[in-house]
């Protein structure tokens, strides 16, 4: 399966992914992490990429677009991946879709996870993720780890990341409704959009998606 996976920051969406692709036997591809990557291993695509993520801005499309291309061009993406974090803006779905087209192949789904605004403050403030994994996520109040600051899977340290500040977060909520949201309509036009709710337990999420994504497989 191909699928993209839509919503604000703190939606819970690499959380999700990282549950939803090992259900699914396909590679999560976050195009956060691979910034994230590249900026830890200082190269010069992470050091272009640092200032736009510190202040919440999309990172130019002509750097995003070809890292994404070459990590979905990767074996393990040959038969499926659940894209996180891209595309997030209209351009680079219609990137994508070129890419996709290219080689016959078309996205199967498009999962959109809502939740209220307030929410979405209140989850990313709290918001501690693993050095070693970004999918390790805890949250300070409402999934603390075992020991404070380390990580209950691997023992990693876990941190704050550098947009996860309030001020960050409303421009990357200001950014997400400007510049991503018009996707979710772009990608009706399509038929493709399952609308979720965010909301509740992440297995019970999970268990929602799952369910969501079967039945989109059917119709
Ligand atoms: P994420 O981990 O998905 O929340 O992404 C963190 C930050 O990385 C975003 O706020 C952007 O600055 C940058 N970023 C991630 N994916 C993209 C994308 N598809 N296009 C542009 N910037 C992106």
């Amino acid at each position: 399966m191909r699928i993209v996976l839509v919503g604000p920051p703190g939606a819970g969406k690499g959380t999700q992914a990282a549950y939803l692709a090992e259900n699914l036997s396909i590679p999560h591809i976050s195009t956060g992490d691979l910034f994230r990557a590249n900026i830890s291993q200082g190269t010069e695509l992470g050091l272009k990429a640092k200032a736009y993520m510190d202040a919440g801005d999309l990172v130019p499309d002509e750097v995003t677009i070809g890292m994404a291309r070459d990590r979905m061009e990767q074996p393990d993406a040959e038969h499926g991946f659940l894209l996180d974090g891209f595309p997030r803006n209209v351009s680079q779905a219609e990137a994508l879709d070129a890419m996709l087209k290219a080689e016959d192949m078309t996205l199967d789904a498009v999962l959109d996870l809502e939740v209220p605004e307030d929410e979405v403050v209140k989850r990313i403030a709290g918001r501690r993720i693993c050095r070693n994994d970004s999918s390790h996520v805890f949250h300070v109040t409402y999934s603390p780890a075992k020991s404070e600051g380390v990580c209950d899977v691997c023992g990693g340290e876990l941190y704050q990341r550098d947009d996860d500040s309030e001020e960050t977060v409303r421009k990357r909520l200001e950014v997400y409704h400007t510049q991503t949201e018009p996707i979710i309509d772009y990608y009706k036009a399509q038929g493709l959009v399952v609308t979720i709710s965010a909301l509740g337990k992440v297995t019970e999420v999970t268990q929602r998606a799952m369910e969501a994504l079967k039945k989109s497989d059917r119709d």
